[in-house]
């Protein structure tokens, strides 16, 4: 087995990875703000930390892994009161949609999911120790944080703050600061939406105090591991370590982990451009959980990723190969005996495939030395190479790729019904897609021209394009 290295943001190196306690790892992932549903974005950054972990428990470590619902921010706090409902009730759609996505994409549940409004007595207790430590000051019923009294600020995201002025926006806090930099604690409630009642006052916590006080409460003052997106790295996780170690003096994190951005055909995911998808807009176009999770997986996390919907039929032939192979390998008879060279061969992929993830969660490495293992056994067996005495080596890295890519089960479809996706009957696989193909091939024939239009129509609104050839037939892909 190999060392493991991470990159870590604090340090900008690639260092080795070695847990506070031997053998046992604390980890922290800032989960989703539940306003609305997850874009394919956040999930590149949860499937990230979701290979991190399986990976570390294939490697043996016990993981104390938890990550939070952020149920309470300005946005939410400000839809709830419009909606005229409690924050709970506003929330609790967003909660179930995250649960059901992540169980279809295979993102395994952290040992603890946590929500954010059921530790505001926590928050509450974390800003009275910064006040005792007098790293607080009021501000028309708000509470901030004075970073210029905290020395090591900006040691994270290593971002030049000289050039902030004093009034400058360098975040949506329209209350008096003492410097630009500073930022709430607390929140003085504004009229008509929630707040709470608390020792510190009336009012709501800031967005980055809920994550110092919950990952020190589940997990001590000092974690192993805390990951996220990039975008998190400033202001939200520079501000964590400014709380926390503010509070007790002791590094806050050991090793922080930063995913790049997903972008979608090489640009920024937005409404407005019609490149921004959710689960939900893939799944309706037939696209496959696995082959999603597969996409989201097979780029390492600190590059970019961009996502295409090539690059998404490509996981899904992928995944299809993979998963003929395993079935090959459990149906097929092979000869007794045993062929030194290919256990070799079996030996060295085993190899490659850990120092891929090894070498700072190298996914395309760790996929490579699969591929080419699969390729190579493939064409032993049609030569009738393959001997029995190896099938136990190939199906346990098989089994050891799965415990972290979770691809090979073949339940895609009844993943989507059982989350409530779709139902039996609405699903367009390629099957319905060709039974409407060859509808408008016979309207068409029966220059029914407005119902073949239709057909057309309801197509391209699932994601189906057409292409007639100039021989009348007719060709679809997905879009
Ligand atoms: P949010 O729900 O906005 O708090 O984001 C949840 C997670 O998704 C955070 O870790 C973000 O950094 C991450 N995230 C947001 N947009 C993207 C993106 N385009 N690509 C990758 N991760 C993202
Ligand atoms: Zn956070």
């Amino acid at each position: 087995m190999h060392e493991i290295r991470v990159h870590n943001t604090l340090s900008g190196k690639v260092e080795p990875f070695v847990p506070l306690e031997p053998g046992e790892i604390r980890m922290y992932t800032c989960g989703p703000t539940v306003y609305d549903y997850a874009h394919i974005g956040n999930f590149r950054t949860f499937v990230f930390q979701d290979i991190l972990r399986r990976f570390l428990k294939l490697r043996g470590f016990k993981l104390t892994h938890v990550m939070n619902l952020t149920d309470v921010d300005d946005r939410i706090i400000a839809n709830a009161a419009k909606a005229g409902i409690s924050i709970r009730d506003y929330t609790e759609k967003y909660i179930q949609a995250f649960f059901a996505d992540c169980r279809a994409l295979s993102v395994e549940s952290p040992e603890h999911w946590i929500r954010a409004t059921d530790h505001i007595d926590d928050m509450v207790a974390l800003i009275q120790r910064l006040q005792k430590n007098t790293y607080t000051y009021p501000s028309e019923g708000s509470l901030y944080y004075r970073i210029a009294k905290f020395k090591d600020y900006g040691k994270l995201s290593k971002i030049d703050l000289t050039g902030i002025q004093a009034g400058a926006r360098v975040d949506n806090d329209r209350y008096d600061k003492e410097s630009a930099r500073d930022f709430a604690l607390w929140k003085a409630p504004k009229p008509g939406e929630h707040f709470w009642k608390t020792p510190i006052g009336a009012g709501r916590p800031g967005w980055h105090i809920e994550c110092s006080a919950m990952a020190m409460k589940y997990l001590g003052e000092t974690l192993d591991i805390h990951t996220g997106g990039i975008d998190l790295a400033f202001p939200h996780h520079e501000n964590e370590i400014a709380q926390s170690e503010a509070a007790t003096g002791k590094p806050f994190v050991r090793y922080w982990l930063h995913a790049e951005h997903l972008l979608v055909e090489g640009e920024k995911m937005s409404k407005s451009l019609g490149n921004f998808f959710t689960l939900r807009d893939l799944f309706a176009k037939g696209y496959k959980p696995s082959a999603l999770r597969f996409a989201l997986a097979s780029v390492p996390y600190r590059r970019q990723l961009n996502f295409t919907f090539d690059g998404l039929q490509q996981a899904t032939s992928s995944v299809e190969r993979l998963r003929n192979f395993a079935a090959r390998l459990k149906q097929e008879k092979f000869p007794a005996g045993s062929q030194p060279a290919i256990a070799e061969r079996i030996a060295k992929a085993a190899d490659d495939f850990d120092a891929g993830l090894s070498d700072d969660l190298n996914t395309a490495q760790a996929l490579a030395a699969v591929y080419d293992l699969v390729r190579e056994a493939n064409i032993a067996m049609d030569k009738g190479e393959f001997r029995q005495g190896e099938l136990a080596a190939v199906q346990e890295l098989l089994a050891n790729f799965d415990r972290v890519f979770a691809v090979l089960e073949d339940n895609d479809g009844e993943k989507l019904q059982a989350l409530g996706y779709t139902d039996a009957s609405s699903g367009l696989g390629d099957a319905a897609i060709e039974k409407l193909v060859a509808a408008r091939q016979a309207a068409r024939q029966r220059r029914d021209f407005a119902a073949s239009d239709r057909i057309r129509k309801e197509l391209a609104e699932r994601g189906i394009l057409l292409e007639d050839a100039k021989d009348g037939s007719v060709r679809w892909k997905r879009k």
